[in-house]
């Protein structure tokens, strides 16, 4: 990468093995499910999460999207975080383009709906209601600090929908960020959902890309909804030839990205003028605040630490921010970055001009 950019793990670049696996790939025309490159991608992501069976989409949020039209209909209810990306970062798809009601619930300190609350929302069969539908989860939780949050609590959602008759979809974007850091296989954590949706385009690193999955039959009546929504793609198994790349070699290695997160917020525990719970980073984002006694705001600091350290770094409302690391970010790109903060921090009562100077 030509920077060190913590803004997101979105910004990786594919790695050298991905872009030589998609000069090679071979491919056909996906449509007719004749791209080989697909097929063998869909096979392996259903396989890694334990599903019968994949469909590679453009995004996450489309794989999220093509899940709820395919779990619900029009009138029909879906419970979810009311800080979950679902609801607050995909442009209200769900009831643009599905007519599916979002009930949205608080959720703990980690992201955790509470299950009494759950299976309160869940409606009566009365001709004046929505029909509930779907338990929309989340893991690794973006909202919370990026947490792993463990398959007893699935589970515990996935018995409340199955005594209820309701589909459960998780929302998997970091997925294997949240298998990583607790130790487990990510097939030990989707058992208990009926499908999920995990981004190759992450962490994981691969250009374009995220794998919807779960029974054959849901995943043949995804595929309808995918290609409603323009995700009828071609030859795009030059795309899904990263992806494949990205799950045979990019998932172990996720655990450097959360030593790599745990170090930043312990150097940031130890600046003056910055507030960071360090126990709370368990995967591969630091939020991080401003003290009360700083003079500038998140973006003045983000825009003199670009100026003088040329680091990037995503600011989180008026006084906070949030580092993400990744595959193209090092430990000493985390001393960059501490380093950088420490001075811009010192200087916080000098003008910008003079900084950049
Ligand atoms: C990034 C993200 C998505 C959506 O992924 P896109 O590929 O950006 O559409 C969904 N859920 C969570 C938690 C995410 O972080």
């Amino acid at each position: 990468m030509d920077r060190i950019d913590f803004r997101s793990d979105t910004v990786s670049w594919p790695t050298p093995a991905m872009r030589a696996a998609m000069a090679d790939a071979r491919v056909g025309d996906d449509v007719y499910g004749e791209d080989p490159t697909i097929n063998e991608l869909e096979a392996l992501a259903a396989a890694r999460v334990g599903k019968e069976a994949g469909l590679f989409v453009a995004s996450g949020t489309m794989g999220n999207l093509t899940a709820v039209l395919t779990h619900a209909g029009r009138g029909d209810e879906a419970i979810l975080g009311n800080d979950s990306h679902v609801y607050c970062w995909e442009a209200g798809g769900m009831a643009a383009l599905g007519g599916v009601m979002p009930l949205a619930l608080p959720t703990d300190d980690i992201g955790r709906l509470d299950p009494g609350a759950v299976e309160d929302a869940i409606r009566e069969d009365d001709p004046h209601m929505p029909r509930s539908r779907l338990i929309l989860v989340e893991n690794s939780y973006g909202g919370k600090h990026g947490y792993p949050l463990p398959p007893d609590y699935f589970a515990g959602i996935a018995d409340i929908a199955r005594r209820h008759g309701l589909a459960t979809h998780m929302d998997g974007a970091r997925l294997f960020n949240a298998a990583v850091a607790q130790g487990i296989a990510a097939a030990d954590i989707t058992a208990h959902v009926d499908s999920v949706t995990f981004c190759l385009s992450k962490g994981l690193c691969a250009p374009v890309g995220s794998v919807l999955c779960g029974s054959a039959a849901f995943i043949h009546q995804a595929r309808r909804a995918r290609k409603a929504l323009g995700g009828g793609m071609r030859q795009a198994g030059i795309l899904a030839a990263a992806g494949i790349v990205a799950l045979n070699e990019m998932i172990d290695r996720l655990a450097d990205d959360h030593a790599h997160a745990r170090l930043l917020a312990e150097g940031l525990a130890r600046l003056p003028g910055v507030r960071v719970d360090v126990d709370k980073v368990r995967t591969n984002m630091v939020f991080f605040d401003l003290a009360d006694d700083v003079g500038l705001s998140s973006e003045q600091v983000a825009d003199r630490l670009r100026e003088t350290a040329g680091v990037w770094l995503g600011t989180n409302g008026p006084r906070g921010f949030r580092a993400v690391t990744h595959y193209w970010i090092s430990a000493a790109d985390v001393g960059v970055l501490l380093d950088g903060l420490e001075s811009v921090l010192a200087r916080a009562e000098e003008p910008a001009a003079l900084l950049a100077g």
